[in-house]
């Protein structure tokens, strides 16, 4: 059986200890291992740091871009590979592994292009150059330039190749080494993508370290100059910020976490149009795709009392029919398992809190007999449930079942009402509205866009080109505040931000003009 390593101090390190077993989710088969004991994570850290960090600084960001063009072919030309390692180990069906991995070649060629836009220079300005004193001659010029320490990165289970990617790509552009770790129990995609980079050797040395398996106690050798990006549970979110060498030593953090996505439903949106079509594909979509184990998914549907009915039948007729089961046995499964036991564990129990505040309108519990399964994995059928009181239904509002579940609440239509039961989600990553009232819109984005990192408005003129709310595009922030983690990650030009120290110089324009290129 395959030992995963971790690549550390430049050459792939065994781990010692008690192996974890990866699981393939459909059939509880265990297909590789992790032990993540005796690693010098001060001498990885410390490596990367020199070795990574000058390898780096030394390039451009088009040197830089280069170079992430170069990752984004090596996933593609690997596609397949890598294809086939998340059917095994995510329980992905074939579109939702193609959903991360092209999302993460996709990702790295955004960032390879902006790194050729900024061209042939080693120094980011920001904004233009300020006359202080009594003369132009005085004057003062923010810049940016690379921290001086590693960013490590730490990512959910649930996309393990555009985690890795998007990630390092707005770290490795502004010019930081990377050590990233996936989540243990979905290793195996971006362990290889880490191999095949290698393989090609189109890395620079210490640019981009790899954990399998846990990080010791490497966080608390982080310092000032580091970076910690996290994606994952608000729990273990609250651990890390908590943790010594973070709050100590000032550690950058950014946090991606939990999120209650919603959508609402315009009241002027009638059954049958374009609008209404674009808006149950969204909710059917993020219910089924990944298993509805997507950050962005919608959780919490909201629609005028008048159109409930309409859109429960709307949104049952394309669940109907769904197959779910064992990715592996046909390309007719349309949605696999959950990716962990655990996840398992804590989506049913999400659904039975769910129950006790909510009608089922299909799915009863999420029972199912799943194709191809002989009884096992970790399979949970799509679940719909509703309530005509969602504004008293604290369930809806606190607890991210992250899995095929969504919940429609009915209530009266208004863009103040539709507000309130949006921001009840106590800040997101995304949330859908769906009308073609420009006046709705306008009185709504107000009121809950300081709640989000991202508005998606759906309406007739773009429903034909939309590929949904949960789509996170490389140029548009992805992140969100309150139980979102706080965190923007993407975005183009301003996810490289977080790797990157402002510095206001002031002094002779033309000194000023020789650092900074710009006259
Ligand atoms: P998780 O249990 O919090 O784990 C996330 C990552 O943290 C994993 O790599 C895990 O490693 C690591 N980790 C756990 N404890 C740690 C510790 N003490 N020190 C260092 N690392 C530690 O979350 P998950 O179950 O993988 O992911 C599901 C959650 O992620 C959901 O709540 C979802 O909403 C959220 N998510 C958010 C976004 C976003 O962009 N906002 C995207 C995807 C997912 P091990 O696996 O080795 O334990």
């Amino acid at each position: 059986m395959q030992s995963l390593k971790s690549h550390l101090c430049g050459e792939w390190v065994s781990g010692t200890g008690n192996a974890l077993p990866l699981l393939n989710p459909s059939t509880e088969e265990t297909i590789a291992e992790i032990a993540s004991g005796g690693h010098d994570w001060k001498g990885a850290l410390n490596y990367s740091r020199e070795i990574g960090g000058r390898e780096l600084r030394q390039l451009s960001f088009a040197q830089r871009g280069e170079l992430l063009q170069n990752m984004a072919k090596v996933i593609h030309e690997g596609r397949e590979e890598l294809i086939a390692l998340a059917i095994a180990n995510g329980g992905n069906t074939r579109g939702d592994a193609k959903f991360d991995i092209d999302g993460a070649s996709f990702t790295l060629a955004a960032y390879a292009d902006i790194g050729a836009s900024l061209g042939d220079t080693h120094i980011m300005v920001d904004g233009d150059s300020q006359q202080i004193g009594r003369t132009a001659r005085f004057s003062a010029q923010h810049i940016r330039v690379p921290r001086a320490g590693v960013a490590v990165h730490i990512n959910a289970f649930n996309f393990p190749a555009w985690g890795l990617a998007e990630k390092a790509a707005a770290a490795l552009l502004a010019g930081m080494p990377v050590i990233s770790k996936p989540a243990t129990a979905t290793a195996l995609v971006s362990h290889r993508m880490i191999e095949m980079f290698l393989e090609k050797d189109i890395l620079p040395k210490g640019a981009l370290s790899f954990i399998a398996g846990s990080s010791g106690d490497l966080l608390s050798h982080l310092s000032g100059q580091d970076v910690l990006a996290f994606t994952g549970s608000s729990d273990t979110a609250q651990l890390l910020r908590a943790g010594d060498g973070v709050i100590s030593r000032s550690v950058h953090i950014n946090v991606e976490a939990d999120s209650l996505n919603a959508a609402v439903l315009g009241p002027d949106v009638e059954l049958g149009s374009e609008t209404f079509g674009l808006f149950v594909r969204d909710v059917v979509r993020d219910m089924t795709q990944k298993t509805g184990q997507k950050c962005t998914a919608i959780r919490r549907v909201f629609v005028p009392d008048d159109r409930l009915s309409d859109v429960v039948e709307a949104v049952k007729e394309q669940l109907e029919g769904l197959v779910v089961g064992n990715p592996a046995v046909g390309r007719n499964v349309r949605m696999g398992p959950v990716a962990t036991g655990n996840q398992y564990n804590d989506v049913r129990a999400g659904i039975e809190k769910l129950s006790a505040q909510t009608e089922e309108a299909y799915g009863g519990k999420g029972e199912i007999e799943a194709l191809g399964a002989d009884g096992k994995g970790f399979f949970i059928g799509p679940v719909l449930r509703v309530t005509k009181d969602p504004g008293n239904c604290e369930a809806l509002h606190s607890d991210e079942v992250f899995g095929p579940v969504s919940t429609i609440g009915s209530f009266s239509g208004s863009a103040d009402d539709a507000a309130k039961l949006v921001q009840m989600g106590q800040g997101g990553l995304v949330t859908s509205l769906y009308s073609d009232d420009r006046k709705y819109f306008a009185d709504l984005v107000p009121q809950i866009a300081a709640y989000h990192g991202r508005l998606y408005l759906g309406s007739e003129k773009i429903a034909g080109q939309s590929p949904g709310p949960g789509t996170v595009m490389p140029t548009l922030l992805h992140g969100g505040p309150g139980r979102a983690g706080g965190g923007e990650e993407l975005g183009g030009v301003r996810g490289m931000a977080l790797y990157q120290q402002r510095t206001a110089i002031q002094g002779d324009k033309a000194i000023l003009a020789a650092i900074t290129g710009v006259k």
